[in-house]
């Protein structure tokens, strides 16, 4: 959540650099925005409510500017104003901040004897705190490393001290940051995004690491001044990941790459050998957690299903937020999976440290190579679907089922519950699966039927309420429209009440052994006035609109279902003139618990 970039260097369009910079990473929150710069010797700051547009509107991109940082933001404490966006400043100390303080109502107790505050954020209590310490030490580095000592909770902080304009501060703890450098200057941001037009390398910043950036160089030091050597990272996608190329929203350019991601597991998993390469031996385990949040937890429910049916091998699906706070009876026979797209989430995060604190083995699947989760899980398995832009994750759900699909596969084989021959099927299967007629369907029909309901609810059993379940969060996520996923059999245990004359139900009807059980619950619904759409490789004469599906071997049907499931979702918000990409109050990247 929010997004920082910072530059310092010999270009003198820092002002179009930072606020490009946070274009790019306006999906990590967006309810404000604000930018400080080097001007005349002194910092001067602006900062707008809304989008970065706004913010854009106020600056006068004709000055020669060669250093500042700028922030968007995902309010956490105090209402989203021109007041509370950052950056914050308190005399001597400017700063913008990701993350959440948690003792920052203690802290401000204390240094409201001696300081006015403007703004109801955490944020500017670490502003001031800073520039309390500073007036004391009068060394703006040991500052930082005393401010560290004193700050609870969640942090990336860009810090500018009016002392020492020629430099740009960097700390972080539990919130992202990455630093680059190219011959024109340094850079510092939340994400990859920001910097990918300038350099593809940069370095991550660690929890015990203080980066001073200059124009020319940057240096790492840990807390006792002692510098740093650091390796550099390479970005593997391309710089076009963060362009809509053509397309009129991110979302539909990420589910239109769900083809490329599928042909590049293809290409990477054509035998056995290559997947038992990849994926660690994780057989001897005799139960398994997956913790997750959002998406990524229907993820979790979809492996369960997989998982249990095809290895025999207890899952528990957790949501995070709740796993970390609960007792959940790990033993050194348990393997803890721990799914994140952007590797950051804190929840995520947290639950992933307490069960390490147990001494049971982690496993993560992450998107962000480099990112917190996955470098404390002791195995890492990579999903490699690139930028995702847009709010609502598409490709690299796409890319986390494939994960699990080839888990599955591997786990069974090792457990010799799975032969090599079946497992060959789906790797040729999963090669020639062409899933351009799917995205190319014209779902505008049923977003015509959806967009001015109040409610609607989507149905599945076993699997399929997996993917109803996502389905239903990727609707009410972009178009604003209540929606509710059901076991199917479990709606007419009080829900069913709420269905009413053209109640739009959706069912996701793929797994050949319980299509029967399914197809009753339809009935039901239909019986009480229900407008059934159907997702389904089958026949499907009771629906009142069906959206085929191809028939593909039932590992793989979540694969296919979810797409039309994911379309609708755009095109109706399309129709309802959301703003798809962005929506409201959301962010990516949930770094705040
Ligand atoms: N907690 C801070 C605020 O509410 C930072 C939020 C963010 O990460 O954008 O201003």
């Amino acid at each position: 959540m929010c997004g920082i970039v910072g530059y310092i260097g010999k270009s003198n369009n820092a002002l179009k650099i930072l606020i490009d910079g946070l274009k790019s990473l306006e999906y990590r929150g967006y309810d404000s925005s604000g930018i400080a710069y080097v001007f005349h010797d002194d910092i001067k700051i602006i900062k707008e409510k809304g989008k970065v547009s706004e913010l854009e509107k106020d600056l006068d991109f004709s000055e020669k500017i060669n250093s500042g940082i700028a922030h968007t933001r995902w309010a956490t404490h105090g209402v989203p104003s021109k007041l509370n966006a950052h950056p914050h400043r308190c005399e001597k100390i400017t700063l913008v901040h990701n993350g959440i303080i948690e003792n920052y109502a203690e802290l401000k107790n204390e240094l409201e004897k001696k300081y006015k505050f403007k703004s109801e954020t955490d944020t500017e209590v670490i502003a001031v705190l800073l520039n309390d310490i500073y007036k004391e030490k009068n060394d703006i580095f040991s500052s930082i490393v005393e401010l560290k000592k004193r700050l609870k909770g969640s942090y990336a902080l860009a810090i500018m001290c009016s002392d020492s304009l020629d430099k740009i501060y960097a700390i972080r703890k539990d919130s992202p940051l990455i630093i680059a450098e190219n011959k024109e200057g340094t850079f510092l941001a939340s994400d990859v995004p920001a910097i990918i037009k300038y350099t593809k390398k940069y370095y991550l910043l660690l929890e015990d690491e203080i980066a001073v950036l200059s124009c020319d160089n940057v240096k790492f030091y840990n807390d006792s001044k002692e510098e740093i050597k650091k390796e550099l990272i390479t970005f593997e996608g391309s710089s076009n990941d963060a362009e809509k190329e053509g397309y009129s929203h991110f979302m539909l350019k990420e589910i239109n790459e769900e083809k490329s991601i599928i042909k590049k597991f293809a290409a990477r998993y054509k035998t056995i050998e290559d997947l038992l390469k990849d994926y660690e031996d994780i057989s001897s385990y005799d139960k398994i957690d997956i913790v997750a949040c959002g998406s990524a937890y229907h993820v979790g429910v979809i492996a369960k299903y997989l998982i249990e049916e095809y290895v025999k091998t207890p899952v528990s699906v957790e949501i995070a937020s709740e796993y970390r706070y609960k007792n959940n009876f790990l033993t050194n026979k348990s393997l803890a999976i721990f799914i994140s797209q952007s590797g950051e989430t804190a929840d995520t995060l947290a639950s992933l440290r307490k069960v390490k604190e147990e001494k049971v083995k982690t496993l993560s699947i992450v998107n962000v190579v480099g990112s917190s989760i996955a470098r404390e899980s002791d195995m890492v398995i990579y999903t490699k679907a690139g930028p995702e832009i847009a709010v609502a994750t598409t490709k690299a759900f796409i890319a986390q089922l494939l994960v699990i699909t080839y888990m599955t596969l591997v786990l069974g084989y090792r457990k010799e519950l799975i032969d090599s021959c079946y497992i060959n099927k789906i790797l040729k299967e999963i090669h020639s699966l062409d899933i351009s007629k799917i995205i190319d369907k014209d779902y505008t029909k049923v977003a015509e039927i959806l967009k001015d309901k109040k409610s609607i609810f989507y149905l599945g059993r076993n699997i399929d309420y997996a993917i109803a379940l996502e389905g239903s969060l990727k609707l009410k996520e972009i178009s604003y429209i209540h929606s509710e996923a059901y076991a199917s059999g479990e709606l007419k245990h009080g829900t069913i009440s709420l269905i009413e004359k053209n109640t739009p139900v959706i069912s996701v009807l793929t797994k050949d052994a319980i299509v029967e059980k399914t197809i009753s619950n339809i009935k039901e619904v239909k019986a009480r006035g229900a407008f059934n759409i159907v997702v389904s490789p089958i026949e499907c004469d009771f629906a009142d609109l069906v959206i085929n599906i191809p028939k593909v071997s039932d590992i793989l049907m979540p694969i296919v279902a979810v797409i039309p499931l994911q379309l609708i979702a755009f095109e109706t918000a399309k129709k309802k003139g959301c703003d798809i990409d962005k929506p409201r109050n959301l962010a990516k990247s949930v770094t705040v618990e």
